[in-house]
């Protein structure tokens, strides 16, 4: 089945600018320098499954002009990645039949479940909930004809989810990639990275780490992400080898799932 992958977001978890920051790139007047939080929406056979809802999901959603939301993939329970769930509520509400489905690992499930304690507290009476509902996941999760496959991936001291769907795999906040990873990235079209910078960081992974894992895993084509502003988006580009690009804001890939 055809699929498209839309980029929400492509910056860490500051966003690109940075607040108060005068470098470069946080001044930046190429659109692709200005990075909001890391996310994707995934769309094939008229459904629409969002990987993270992000502090930027509102203005995400409306710059996409996403009207409908099936489902929800966390891969881990980061602020920058789970801080936007409130604004689920207007796709919340028109989700038929029932509540919106949001999808995690059982630790993430818990701290979400804690975090947000209001929209999940029975006893909470007070203004608009996002009408969602949390489900534990440790494999493949069937979706409107797709498989989601999630791919534990190491991201500092934690493991966390990546996911692999059909001919993509999405792969946001790791300082390492597994051995049992590299099993489950086999015959890919599309692979996401983190890339946060060149400095080495002790939860993320660096370009020149992640030039080697696209080396290794040899996707047809592989893409950046979770970018800070030490990467301009032009000059690095031009540095990278041709079937890798830093991703951004609004980027659209087809592929098959
Ligand atoms: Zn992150
Ligand atoms: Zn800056
Ligand atoms: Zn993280």
């Amino acid at each position: 089945m055809n699929a498209t992958l839309t980029v929400l977001g492509s910056g860490t978890s500051m966003g690109v600018p940075t607040i108060g920051c005068q470098c470069a790139v946080c001044r930046s007047f190429d659109p692709r320098d200005r990075r909001t939080r890391p996310s994707v929406l995934i769309q094939y056979g008229g459904r629409n499954v969002l990987i993270d809802t992000t502090p930027d999901f509102r203005e995400q959603a409306i710059r996409e002009n996403i009207r409908s939301l099936d489902a929800v993939l966390y891969t881990h329970a980061h602020a920058d990645h789970i801080l936007g769930i409130d604004d689920l509520r207007p796709l919340s509400f028109r989700h038929k039949p029932g509540k919106l489905p949001l999808y995690a690992r059982a630790d993430v499930v818990a701290f979400i479940r804690n975090m947000f304690r209001y929209i999940f507290d029975a006893e909470y009476k007070f203004g608009g909930l996002p009408q969602v509902e949390l489900h534990e996941i440790n494999g493949p999760l069937a979706l409107f004809g797709a498989s989601f496959e999630p791919v534990t991936v190491i991201h500092g001291e934690t493991e966390i989810y990546g996911y692999r769907f059909g001919s993509a795999a999405y792969l946001t906040d790791h300082s390492v990639v597994p051995e049992a990873a590299f099993e489950q990235l086999r015959d890919l079209d599309i692979l996401f990275l983190d890339a946060l910078r060149h400095k080495p960081h002790p939860t993320h992974s660096t370009v020149e780490n992640s030039l080697r894992i696209v080396e290794r895993v040899k996707p047809r084509r592989a893409f950046f992400t979770h970018i800070c502003h030490d990467l301009p988006h032009e000059e690095t580009n031009a540095s990278l080898p041709a079937n890798v690009r830093l991703s951004y804001d609004g980027m659209k890939l087809e592929f098959e799932i």
